[in-house]
């Protein structure tokens, strides 16, 4: 085949039409432009363990405070801070806070290791630490001093009671909000340092700047028709964690920029999630697959009022079409949907368009169209041409919204970003005729069994709509005729019905191609995932290679 020329690309648009996009100012005043003018004493911040509302005001006021702390601490434009806080309103304050002045926020699981800590933190050369005093034992000189040193080499702050040689948050929350240096903000300048979470490779550090984050932002919820239309009038459930993008993003950004209210769970419990749905009227739910799996499967969720959401988002991860029914049955009423999203995209790629304003019809399973403002294609993942509807390939993206790169790695960057500006994401889908993307599986999860292509999401969607089953994994397993072969992990549901191995195998077996059969069940408690929802196969791998994996 001949190289492809340019004029030879499909790119893929959004149906919507491009809008122009305020991406030159900086992230926070972006975030608050419309919201301190237009609606300034409605809450902004809703703390779902006390009840403690934040108007946005005081999230600004608190947020400039913060940014007045922080300089007093030496914190300059370009520094890096560590938030390793699970959801709280003070995430909040400190990434508004770093924002204003210029800094970096690098955000951080709090169940990380200490290796894992340390190794972002130094990477990332964070000079502080804000975090809760349970984690601070991780903190301190842990592993006889090959790591930096508590309050000699950085200092910490806890926004409850501070352990020794820690500050307290007030230090920097009662700070005067006037003092703080004039900083020039450009709006290539970086804002966001999440690291990509490393459930396939080792983790990096992606550079999001002030101008990625606003695109993405306004890619979602700006314009007279707003792909993902929320109001000042909603609730937002703010339940996935912070630390990871598509919650910050999707959840923190696009609810401060449109003057919805943020509801914040600090962990995931289903009885707490159900009554605070209720009792504040949550209207729009993010939610990631284990979250879908919990609310269609519990039978706690019949004893509560979820009439009040109008919206469920789900993403991060696979959602099989069954899932996505079983959920319908219990929120009837609301418009449910995919996005999907990559941390080095920005991190949205594509958004369901049955949530905009004027919305269009859409399909299940699908994870939404490309994002106005962006193209997107599809390539041979051998070959690199460009395929057209219906094909699947690998996904790439370019637009405004995209990572600068990788923090310290031009490798890494040019083997992600072509020169042409193209993100590869290495996940293999469709664009199907109505512009809806299908998501076949990420081309190194994909499964080859004597050369044929077996994805794990798809057996993984078909397993977990068996009544029996309450949750399920499927794997390659390492086979001397075939290569490899797709072996599951079950969960079984509690409906008192005793499911065989082969029951499972059969079940499959019925369904799909002869090389996409399971070749070995292994039942288990649970199914290990990452905080975003994503399935930890490499965990799984390790157990297979162990003599009783179930
Ligand atoms: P690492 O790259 O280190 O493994 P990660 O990829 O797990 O980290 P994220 O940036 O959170 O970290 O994950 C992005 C990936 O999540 C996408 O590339 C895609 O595979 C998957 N994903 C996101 N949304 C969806 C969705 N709606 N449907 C299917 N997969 C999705
Ligand atoms: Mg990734």
């Amino acid at each position: 085949q001949l190289p492809q020329q340019d004029d030879t690309i499909h790119v893929f648009k959004s149906k919507l039409p491009d809008i122009p996009i305020s991406n030159h100012v900086p992230l926070h005043t972006y975030c608050f432009e419309r919201s301190l003018v237009e609606f300034p004493d409605r809450p902004c911040l809703i703390v779902g363990s006390t009840g403690k509302t934040y108007t946005f005001a005081e999230t600004h006021l608190i947020s400039s405070k913060i940014a007045a702390g922080l300089s007093t601490l030496g914190i300059k434009k370009g520094d890096v801070i560590m938030i390793l806080l699970q959801n709280c309103a003070e995430f909040v304050f400190a990434f508004m806070g770093a924002s204003i002045i210029g800094a970096v926020s690098t955000t951080a699981n709090p169940f990380y290791t200490v290796p894992e800590i340390f190794k972002q933190f130094n990477a990332s050369k964070s000079k502080l630490i804000i975090t809760q005093s349970q984690y601070v034992d991780k903190l301190r000189e842990p592993g006889g001093g090959q790591y930096p040193k508590l309050g000699q080499d950085f200092k910490v702050i806890t926004i409850d009671d501070p352990p020794e040689n820690c500050l307290d948050f007030s230090v920097i929350s009662d700070a005067n909000e006037n003092e703080f240096p004039e900083v020039v903000i450009d709006a290539e300048d970086p804002v966001a340092l999440p690291f990509s979470s490393g459930t396939t490779g080792l983790p990096k550090g992606v550079v999001l700047t002030h101008k990625s984050l606003i695109t993405s932002v306004a890619q979602q919820v700006d314009g007279d028709n707003p792909n993902l239309y929320l109001t000042e009038e909603d609730v937002v459930l703010c339940v996935l964690p912070m630390f990871h993008i598509f919650s910050l993003n999707s959840v923190l950004l696009n609810s401060l920029r449109v003057g919805a209210a943020v509801l914040i769970m600090h962990k995931f419990e289903i009885g707490a999630l159900l009554e605070l749905i209720q009792r504040h009227r949550v209207s729009v739910a993010a939610v990631v697959p284990p979250l879908v799996l919990a609310l269609a499967k519990n039978p706690m969720v019949d004893k509560f009022d979820l009439s009040s959401i109008r919206l469920v988002l789900s993403g991060a991860a696979p959602l099989g079409k069954e899932l996505e029914e079983a959920l319908r049955n219990r929120v009837p009423q609301a418009v449910l949907g995919q996005g999907y999203g990559m941390t080095e995209a920005g991190p949205v790629l594509s958004m369901c368009l049955g949530f905009a304003k004027q919305p269009f019809p859409t399909k299940s399973g699908s994870c939404g169209t490309v994002v106005r403002n962006a193209e997107l294609k599809v390539v041979d993942p051998e070959s690199g041409c460009s395929l057209g509807y219906n094909q699947p390939g690998e996904i790439c993206i370019r637009g405004s919204q995209i990572m600068k790169g990788y923090l310290n790695d031009g490798e890494a960057t040019a083997n992600t970003i072509d020169e042409d500006g193209w993100l590869h994401t290495g996940d293999i889908g469709y664009v199907d005729d109505d512009d809806e993307i299908f998501i076949v599986d990420r081309v190194k999860e994909i499964i080859k069994f004597k050369g044929f292509q077996v994805p794990p999401a798809e057996l993984e969607a078909l397993l977990v709509g068996h009544p029996s089953i309450a949750d399920a994994a499927v794997v390659p397993q390492k086979d001397e005729v075939a290569g490899e072969v797709p072996v599951a992990f079950v969960v079984r549901s509690t409906n008192g019905v005793e499911l065989t191995e082969e029951a499972v195998k059969e079940f499959i077996s019925k369904q799909v191609v002869f090389y996409k059969r399971l070749h070995k069940v292994y039942f288990v408690h649970a199914v290990p995932k990452s905080p975003s929802g994503k399935i930890l196969r490499k965990d799984l791998r390790a157990k297979l290679a162990t003599a009783s994996p179930s």
